[in-house]
């Protein structure tokens, strides 16, 4: 059974896990499941891990690589290694070692750092849990001296991400959570059916198909007038340079959005708001960056950028009883 905890990473791929396995809830995932969820990903990184730059299909390593730097399938060695690619990652992706025998030997048994399930000993660092510290840093995850023990629904969940996560405009990752899990079933359902695509029809890039941004204003407008708080993570866990931007759509800024999909020109808006450095979605979603935008874009983008800021502020002053 796989538990949806509060880390945005674990959830998003819990319910990309549920969909790998034709589930409606990741809690059904039982132990026959959560094997062939494993399979599956290993049999993905075998065959990513493989190709030469540009070959069919390498879309899919360039997402591993922006997820789990230095890990078996994206590992600047990893043709050398002599034991396949996809047995490595069912390795590591394989049952808890017993925790009653781990005591025994000496090892140490936590709780799951996600799910606070019991019986946690493989601790995870950088290369498979995505902006976490390197296992190697001992300092910073001192309680655990060195990486973050998981349990196995949680580690498969967190290699399940892929599935569930779209690339930017700007080719970062893009995760998108709510707290109503019918929505966060949905959103992932959506940019789930784009990697499948990608797999099957062995993209090389990324740019094949649309940006997640356009993806998830496309979801928000098929939501029309029934919309949660979105949560959307831009990141990428670039051995060198990591980063996580996080974004909160309202479900006003989401209604707004949805509404403009269906009456303005959508094209226009995402040029005027190009000039200013983003996407409608981000000028919706942050006052203060639409108001930057609005003072710096350039004459023409004003009008056009102005949809995306709601109703015009004077309202309030017509209700006075001067103005009555
Ligand atoms: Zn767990």
């Amino acid at each position: 059974m796989l538990l949806l905890s509060h880390h945005p990473f674990q959830r998003s791929g819990a319910w990309a896990a549920a969909l790998l396995a034709g589930l409606s809830h990741p809690g059904l995932l039982d132990g026959d499941g959560l094997d062939r969820v494993a399979a599956r990903i290993a049999e993905d990184c075998e065959r990513a891990g493989r190709l030469a730059k540009g070959e069919p299909g390498w879309a899919w390593l360039v997402r591993l690589a922006g997820m789990y730097p230095q890990s078996p399938p994206v590992h600047p060695s990893r043709a050398k290694n002599p034991r396949p690619i996809g047995a490595r990652v069912l390795d590591f992706l394989g049952p808890d070692p017993d925790p009653e025998r781990v005591a025994e030997q000496g090892g140490r048994v936590w709780p799951c750092w996600m799910c606070q399930a019991p019986g946690a000993s493989i601790r995870w660092g950088k290369d498979r849990l995505p902006l976490a510290d390197s296992a190697q840093h001992i300092n910073n995850s001192a309680v655990y001296s060195g990486g973050y023990p998981l349990c196995r629904p949680c580690r498969i969940a967190l290699w399940a991400l892929p599935y569930g996560s779209a690339t930017s405009g700007s080719g970062m990752n893009v995760t998108v959570g709510c707290w109503d899990e019918s929505i966060e079933r949905a959103v992932t359902t959506a940019y789930f059916a784009v990697s499948e695509q990608a797999l099957a029809e062995g993209w090389t890039s990324w740019r094949q198909g649309p940006a997640a941004e356009d993806l998830l204003w496309r979801f928000i407008a098929d939501r029309g007038s029934e919309q949660g708080q979105l949560d959307v993570l831009r990141w990428s866990n670039d051995n060198r340079d990591p980063r996580l931007d996080s974004r909160i759509l309202s479900p006003a800024a989401a209604r707004r959005l949805a509404e403009l999909h269906r009456t303005a020109d959508t094209a226009e808006l995402r040029r005027a708001a190009r000039t200013a450095g983003h996407h409608p979605l981000d000028l919706a979603a942050d006052p203060d960056l639409f108001a930057q935008a609005l003072a710096t874009t350039p004459r023409w983008a004003v009008p056009v950028l102005r949809s995306l800021g709601g109703d015009p502020q004077p309202s309030t002053t017509v209700r006075t009883p001067a103005t009555r």
